[in-house]
């Protein structure tokens, strides 16, 4: 196998990031385009996927912004029809877009959660799986290869509560990344997690006091002394999907400033 010299180098790659117009996954996707991969994201809203595809293309690639909702199986796999015919390929997906509504367990209706299954579960399930079949028909024709990324969180370890929902979702995910490493691994495919701790976002600000709160006290806690940003999972995002993690997958890596770990 010939490396290239810097081995995080993505160019000639092609990333996938979903819900890649926001928060973490705008940096995941800037991560990505410094690192040299040409990026595809995905989200609901025209007009944010339309300025983020702006600033991700002052790095230098090739930048596609599509409007899909992950919840729609067939957009998800018209969406990588697009990608792979515009950019011939998709080697690194990242599955990332996702809510968080709060509400207590006594009171969680099957609409309720329904609603956040069908995106931070079943989006990522099936986005996943377009991408490998995808990756998979590039193997059988000798194009053996594939990063994919699932955006995990704190829940997959630690009850949160009015969250049940979202940690239900979390820890699936974190079992699919094993299933998916034992199944798509003779292919060539890789497939691991990053289990961010509280990133300051839109979601975690949607209410700026409780954000400022929440953040407050994880700066107390966290033994880095502050609340995470989208940029801080860039080199996270970069390693995974790079050769330098060639023999890496099924695992989750925790990015929270050491709060899980310690007291
Ligand atoms: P944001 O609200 O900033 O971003 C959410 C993104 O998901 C947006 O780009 C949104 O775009 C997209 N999205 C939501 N629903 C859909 C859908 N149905 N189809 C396609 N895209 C969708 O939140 P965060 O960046 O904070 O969250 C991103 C991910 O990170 C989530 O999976 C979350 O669980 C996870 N996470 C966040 C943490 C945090 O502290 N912030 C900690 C751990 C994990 P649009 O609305 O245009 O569709």
């Amino acid at each position: 196998m010939t490396m290239p010299e810097n081995m995080f180098d993505l160019t000639g790659k092609v990333a996938l990031v979903t819900g890649g117009n926001s928060g973490l996954g705008f940096g995941f996707a800037r991560g990505l385009a410094r690192a040299g991969a040409d990026v595809v994201i995905w989200g609901r809203r025209a007009d944010r996927n339309a300025t983020a595809a702006e600033a991700l293309r002052a790095h230098g690639g090739r930048v596609l912004a599509d409007s899909i909702d992950v919840t729609d199986d067939d957009a998800i796999e018209a969406g990588i029809a697009r990608a792979v015919a515009l950019f011939g390929r998709v080697d690194i997906v990242v599955a990332n877009a996702g809510i968080a509504a709060q509400v207590p367990f006594v009171d969680m209706d099957r609409a309720a959660y329904r609603r956040l299954i069908d995106i931070n579960l079943d989006g990522a399930v099936f986005t996943l799986r377009a991408a490998a079949r995808h990756m998979m028909k590039r193997a059988a024709v000798g194009d053996a290869g594939g990063s994919l990324i699932i955006c995990g969180s704190g829940s997959i370890f630690q009850g949160v509560p009015t969250l049940a929902h979202y940690g239900i979702a979390k820890g699936g995910l974190n079992a699919l990344a094993k299933a998916l490493a034992a199944e798509l691994g003779p292919h060539g495919i890789r497939c691991n997690v990053i289990a961010p701790g509280f990133i300051e976002t839109e979601m975690t600000f949607a209410d700026p006091a409780v954000g400022e709160m929440i953040a407050a006290s994880v700066a107390a806690r966290a033994p880095l002394g502050r609340a995470g940003k989208p940029a801080d999972l860039e080199g996270a995002v970069v390693y995974l999907a790079s050769d330098m993690a060639r023999y890496h997958t099924g695992d989750t890596l925790v990015i929270d400033g050491g709060k899980l770990f310690t007291n």
